[in-house]
Formats: C-alpha cells, structure tokens, sequence
C-alpha cells in the first residue's frame, strides 16, 4: 500500500515536471520545431496577413478548444504510457511525453504550434508569461536566471529588512501555479541571428555539461525582455571599485560589505582616519534607486550598527553625489525639496553639481561645479546606480537590424523590433518610437479635407483629431498639459482669431496648428510598472492574433487603407514611490497628487505587499517586515 501511494506520487511528479515545465535537452526541442517551422510558417502567414472568414476563425478557435478536451482526455492514456515508460525506462521519459504533443496535434489536422522565445524574465517577461495562453503557442524561454525579482525591494535586501529569497519567485513554479506549458532553459543567449531565426545560447552555471555547454534554439516569434546594464559613462575606475544595485546577487553583497566596513573599523591596530574611511559610505547617483539605498543604509547605520558597534559610530558617514541640481530630479519639485532638507538633517552628505571623474581603490575624485574644484573623497563602499546601458546582445542585435546608429534598440507602438519582423523587444532593453504628427503631416492633411477643398475647416479639423488621437498619444497628453476640452482652439490660434467656428485652414496654417503637439512626447521610463504593462499587453496581442484578424481594434491608419489591427501600448502612470528613510516616503500620485510623511509609508508597505508576484512572497516580505520592527536587522556575514 505504502509502495503504491510512492510510486504514485512519484509518477506524479515525473509527470508534472515533464509537462509542466522545461525540456532539458534543447537538442529534442529544436528537432520538433523543424518540422513546425515548414507547417507553421502557412499557418502563420493565413492568420498574420490574411483577413481570415469568421467561418474560418469559428473553426480555429473550435480546434484549440477540441484540443484541450482531447488532452484532458488523452491525460489518461498518457498516464499508462508514464507509467510504462518510467518503470521500464525512466530516460526515455521526456521523449514520449515530448513527441506525443507533437503528434496529438498532427493528428487532430491541427499545425504545430508556432513557437514563441522569450529572452529574460524580470518584470516584462515575467507579466508576458503570466498572459500568453500556452494552448496556443509553443512557448520557452531563456534566461540566466530561473526566478522573477521584486526589483522595487532591492534596496531592502542591501541592509537586511529583507531576505533576498523573500523578493524572488521560481519561474516553473509561477508557471506550475498559472498551468501554464512553458520551457524554460536557465542560460545566456550570446547572439540573435535574425535572418535565420535562430539563437545561440549558453549555459553559464557553474554545473554545466563539459564541451555541450552552448546550444541553438529556433523561433518563429522572438521576444527581448533582457533588461539593461548599468551604465558607467566610461569613468575610469567604476567597474573595479564600485558595487552595482541591479541584481540580487549584488545586493547580498553589498549587505556583506558594509557589515564588513563595520567589523574592520573595530580592528584594535586602526587609527580614527582609518576608521573613518572604511565607514564612509558614497552613493553616486541621486535618482529614486540611489536615494532609497541611501535611505536604507542610514537607518541600517543609526538604528542598529549604532547599538553593535558604538565605538565607530561617530566616524560613520553617508554621501550622495549627484550630477545634476537635485536629487530625485524626475519627481516633482516639493519632493525633490523635501528629500533633500531630510537628508540635510538625518546628517546625510549631499553632494549636489558633482561629477565623478574617476574612481581609484578606495577613493572617489569628483569635480565639484559650484566650488569649481576637483575634490577626492575616501570610502569604504562605494555604490554607483547612475542609469542604464545597453546589453551586448542587444547592441550586436541592433547592428544586424540597421539600429547601429542608436543607443537604445527601437520598436514601434506596437512593440514590434523596427527594421525586422516576427521580433518584439519590451523593458528596459528597449524604448518606444512614438510617431510624429508632422511625419504624416501631408497624409493627414488630405485626410481632412474631405471635401477636397484645399482648405479645412474647424469642424473638419476637429473631425480628424478624433480619429487619429489613438494612433497619436501625444494629443491627449497636448490636451491635458494644456488643459484644453477640445482642439478647436488650435486651428483658431493658427489662425490669430478666437471669433468664429467658420475659420479654414490651408496646410501650412495647418502645420502651424499642430506642429506644438510633437513638443508633448516623452519617453516611457525605464520602470517595472512600464515593463509589466508593455509585456501584459504583447501577451494579450500575441492571444488574438491567430483569431481575430476580421476584427481589427486598431486605430486608423494614417499610411494605408482600413485599420491596424490592434490598438497601439498605451503607458497608464500609476504613480510613484520614494522612499526617504525613518518610516517616511513620499509619493506621486494619479492626478497629480503628491504624499509625503508617515502615512505614504504606510501606503509604499501595502502596495508592494500587495505588488508581490504570489502568496508566498507576499508572506515571506511581510513577516520580514515585522521580524524587523521586533528584532532589528540581522548583522551576521554569512
Ligand atoms: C534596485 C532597483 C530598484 C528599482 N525600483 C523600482 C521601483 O521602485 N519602481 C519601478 O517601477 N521600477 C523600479 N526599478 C526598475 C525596474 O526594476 C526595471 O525597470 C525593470 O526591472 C525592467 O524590467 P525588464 O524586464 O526590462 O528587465 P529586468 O527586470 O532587468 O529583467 C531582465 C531579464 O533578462 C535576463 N537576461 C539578461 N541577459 C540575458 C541574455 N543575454 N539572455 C537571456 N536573458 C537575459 C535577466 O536575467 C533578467 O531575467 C528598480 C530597479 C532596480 C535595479
């Protein structure tokens, strides 16, 4: 009986992890998907370019719904062939599980799946597999790193509020928890070859598979969610000397560095100005990611190293340099002034107009603007968080596709790679290229004119605004910078009158009209909240695509006839935290509003509580929150 219930579980288990998640040989994945590749490419070619009949969707849809009752049914069968398989052969496992996918859909007149690759899985990624439906598409993904990070709770991890396990989540098990059928292959992709549609990969654990470590995998669908590097703007010395916050690897060692800077600094042989080195703490960068840090380490400093270490807590020192005028200089201008008299007071060091120049070992130069003097600062710990640089990957990538000229690699709004099909980019790693009213600017003119006068008018005008204001974000932004509750205005200023609703407009007065409305686009932040949303959105374009080609949501096209097919991504701002230290933060809210004080760290608490990616991490943030009110924060280098 006992052995029964094993078997059983065991079986279970062999099953689940078969299905559920990785294939560990891509080896078997790229033979299948070769035969994929020659159906799927009709296939994909009917439901991409195509205006598919509704009677033709109906059957398609009809398909991938008969096919997940014949694989809730073929469940059955499957477990005898498990069964049989795994008490015969256990290695020969995934081979039957793996080959009968494929033929279960040839045999049900179905084409192979196509097959989606995703690059990476940090915020874009992780919200793109949390949507895709996997009934539809065969989808892997590769990724050095086989868990999602809360990136937000990084700087918590720095100083012990936090477990670094608490803020990661295992991408098989978020998939396991979503039922959803995604490989994973925890590797590196070196190079995009795009005209091949293929990627060479590499597995960079330390347990490797000696002379098979790299490996090729092909795609249909290719989708870059790499993230970015932090950039060192070529200052000489940075790599060598400075920690990074970008990784959770790299926050575990930073945590393991100050504790360290505390325990030399208690070395009986060291003068006072030792001392005093190894416990200057420098922060170079004063965005959100740098301030909060800071914020971090001071309370770390006052509220427990100052208990475990008094005798070097008078030689303790915190010091941001920034480039710029501000602090925080992307939030508004209350908080920014807020931030800094905080810092000012908690007897933080704020080095603002600084430019660092270089960094040797254990000493930063900067140039210091006001008092136009270069000035060196000794450290113990030095932590760069200065902004983003693009991945190699991505840079070799934009060679290939014509984007070698940039610094970011450029998509459309529809998150589509410019310059290459079937490839999509999203996150950090890419940024996206919004349309210009004035390249279109002859186009939308005729369109107008509807009358074909050579004129048009204020109603016309106005006409087309409502028509092309989707395909065209930056006229509502236009309208609510300016606040105006139409554009009738516009046309009237072009033309120096406010007196009639009569007035028409030739194309230049008409470029004149709207030429001011380019001057309102903006970049989307390199954010989680745009990430999340950018890869959310593909998931869900990527879930209609194979179906609803006659209905086309789209906006107008400017360029062609009819509609796009879906609507462009459109960034919705759900505010923003800064995290300022001693139980305060403040917050830009929707609306404009602005939170500073006590309660908005109450509110940072229960939004990223409720943020977290699953129940489990959830669980594990809030008890090491309230660990800490009870016990403080743990000292021990481990
Ligand atoms: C310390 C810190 C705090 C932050 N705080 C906030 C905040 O409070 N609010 C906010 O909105 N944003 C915050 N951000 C920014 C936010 O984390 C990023 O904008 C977001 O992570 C971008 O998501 P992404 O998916 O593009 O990249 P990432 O989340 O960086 O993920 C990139 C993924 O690609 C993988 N990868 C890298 N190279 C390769 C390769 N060659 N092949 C395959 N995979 C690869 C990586 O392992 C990773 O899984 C913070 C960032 C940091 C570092």
């Amino acid at each position: 009986m006992r052995f029964g219930r094993t078997a059983a579980t065991f079986l279970r288990r062999a099953w689940d992890q078969a299905s559920h998640t990785s294939n560990p040989s891509p080896h078997l994945t790229s033979r299948h998907h070769e035969s994929a590749l020659a159906v799927g490419g009709r296939w994909a070619r009917r439901s991409y370019s195509s205006r598919a009949s509704g009677e033709e969707i109906g059957r398609q849809q009809k398909a991938v719904m008969r096919s997940s009752y014949f694989r809730r049914r073929g469940d059955s069968y499957r477990s005898i062939l498990i069964a049989v398989a795994a008490t015969g052969c256990l290695g020969g496992l995934y081979v039957v599980v793996s080959d009968s996918r494929v033929d279960r859909r040839d045999s049900e007149g179905l084409p192979p799946k196509k097959k989606v690759v995703l690059l990476g899985t940090g915020w874009a990624g992780m919200s793109f597999l949390k949507d895709i439906n996997t009934d539809l598409y065969d989808v892997q993904v590769i990724s050095p790193r086989n868990y999602f990070v809360f990136t937000p709770l990084i700087p918590s991890v720095t100083n012990g509020t936090v477990e670094a396990r608490s803020i990661a989540e295992p991408i098989r098990r978020m998939c396991k928890n979503k039922k959803k059928e995604v490989r994973l292959f925890e590797a590196k992709c070196l190079e995009i070859d795009h005209n091949n549609k293929r990627l060479l990969c590499r597995d960079i654990s330390d347990v490797t598979v000696k002379g098979k470590e790299e490996f090729i995998v092909d795609y249909d669908f290719l989708v870059v969610a790499v993230g970015a590097l932090s950039n060192t703007f070529g200052v000489p010395g940075v790599e060598k000397y400075c920690h990074f916050l970008k990784e959770l690897e790299d926050a575990t060692r930073i945590r393991d560095t100050v504790v360290d800077c505390f325990e030399t600094a208690c070395l009986p042989h060291l003068t006072d100005d030792d001392r005093r080195k190894m416990l200057s703490f420098v922060i170079v960068g004063g965005g959100p990611t740098g301030v909060e840090f800071a914020a971090e380490l001071h309370d770390l400093v006052h509220q427990d190293m100052a208990k475990l270490y008094p005798s070097v807590q008078e030689h303790v020192s915190v010091t941001v340099i920034e480039a710029v005028d501000h602090i925080l200089n992307t939030f508004d201008a209350r908080i920014q002034e807020y931030a800094e008299s905080k810092f000012r007071r908690d007897g933080m060091f704020l080095k603002t107009n600084c430019q660092v120049k270089k960094v040797n070992e254990g000493e930063i130069v900067y140039f210091d603007k006001k008092a136009n003097q270069e000035v060196a600062l000794p450290f113990g710990l030095a932590v760069w968080s200065t902004g983003l640089g693009t991945r190699p990957l991505v840079k070799d990538f934009m060679v290939q596709v014509g984007q070698g000229d940039r610094k970011v690699l450029a998509t459309d709004e529809w998150l589509r790679v410019k310059g290459c099909d079937a490839t999509y980019a999203m996150g950090d790693c890419a940024t996206v290229e919004q349309r210009k009213i004035m390249e279109d600017i002859n186009l939308l003119f005729k369109l107008a004119d509807a009358d074909k006068s050579g004129k048009v008018t204020v109603d016309e005008f106005e006409e087309l605004m409502e028509l092309v204001r989707e395909r065209y974000p930056q006229i509502d932004s236009f309208m609510k910078k300016k606040q105006l509750r139409d554009l009738k205005t516009l046309i009237k200023r072009a033309e120096a009158t406010d007196q009639t609703d009569a007035v028409e407009v030739d194309l230049d007065r008409f470029k004149m009209a709207v030429e001011q409305i380019d001057a309102q686009m903006t970049r989307f932040p390199a954010t989680a909240q745009v990430a999340a949303q950018q890869g959310s959105y593909l998931a869900n374009c990527f879930n209609h695509l194979p179906f609803d080609s006659e209905a086309a949501q789209g906006p107008v096209r400017v360029r062609g006839e009819g509609h796009h097919r879906f609507k462009p991504f459109m960034y919705k701002h759900l505010g923003q935290f800064a995290p300022l230290g001693g139980e305060q933060a403040a917050a830009e809210l929707p609306g404009d509003w602005i939170s500073i004080g006590r309660s908005t760290q109450w509110l940072w608490y229960s939004v990223y509580a409720s943020r977290q990616v699953s129940w489990r991490t959830r669980a594990l943030v809030v008890y090491d929150w309230t660990k800490r009110l009870f016990f403080g924060r743990d000292s021990s280098r481990l």
